[in-house]
């Protein structure tokens, strides 16, 4: 599904990304973590080409996303992302947050969107909130919201970047919760996260990244079981 070959990205004489690959097959989730700086995010925006990259391949279920002849916007309409910061639209409600890009981008028509939006709105447990604003919202039901509008786009794979560490501790579990549902359903997830008990519930390889490098890519178990490199030991003897 996501092919990930021979990347590297730099700003300036800065290189964020060197010489990574990676692979994720159809239905895998996939747990990237690492130090903060080490290329996590910028590596998954470039995925969804939300960041241009110098040098290697990235393959999106066929499409090579560094092609200039690629319509980024195409693709990303079907290549979910929910973020650290839920970005629903504060001005609109959430049916309408729900609703919007499905009208715009995949031209459906109001009544299937509005329609669409709802029952995946109660897939997350928040149906009785379809009429609200999302200020009035808790943060964990505002990225709830974040993961049914990015459901809503039929997405071919989910791109998740430390969706819970902006959020109360006791809401994490919730928007943990939905994100395992989806994992249990097929879905192909690659997820950025610090929430080392998901990945050992959830994922079926572990990326670990430092200074721009993947320097662990490995089964969940052998991960957590014995990480090779000395940097990887470290950051998980830290937040284990
Ligand atoms: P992570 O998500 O692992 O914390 P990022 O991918 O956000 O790391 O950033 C990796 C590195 O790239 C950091 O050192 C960051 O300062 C740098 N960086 C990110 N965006 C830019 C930019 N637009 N210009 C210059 N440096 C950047
Ligand atoms: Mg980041």
């Amino acid at each position: 599904m996501i092919q990930i070959a021979n990347v590297s990205k730099s700003y300036g004489s800065f290189d964020v990304l060197k010489d990574c690959s990676t692979t994720v097959n159809k239905g895998e989730v996939i747990v990237v973590c690492g130090p903060s700086g080490s290329g996590k995010s910028t590596l998954i925006k470039c995925v969804n080409g939300l960041e241009p990259f110098q040098s290697g391949q990235i393959i999106v279920n066929g499409t090579s996303v560094g092609d200039p002849k690629t319509n980024l916007s195409k693709l990303r309409a079907h290549v979910g992302m929910v973020f650290q910061h839920f970005e629903l639209f504060p001005h609109m409600s959430i049916t309408e947050n729900l609703a919007i890009a499905q009208i715009k981008v995949l031209k459906r028509n109001r009544d299937e969107a509005v329609d669409k939006g709802l029952k995946l709105l109660d897939r997350v447990g928040l149906k009785a909130h379809a009429h609200k604003f999302p200020g009035q919202l808790s943060g964990g039901q505002q990225q709830r919201v974040a993961i049914a509008r990015a459901l809503a786009m039929d997405p071919i794979c989910m791109l998740f970047d430390e969706p819970t560490s902006a959020l109360d501790p006791e809401m994490i579990n919730e928007v943990l919760d939905v994100m395992t549902e989806l994992a249990q359903e097929g879905m192909t997830m690659m997820c950025v996260t610090h929430e080392m008990g998901f990945a050992k519930r959830v994922a079926n390889r572990v990326i670990f990244m430092d200074h721009g490098r993947i320097v662990e890519d490995d089964s969940k178990d052998a991960f957590f079981a014995n990480p090779r490199s000395e940097r990887a030991q470290q950051f998980l003897a830290k937040i284990l």
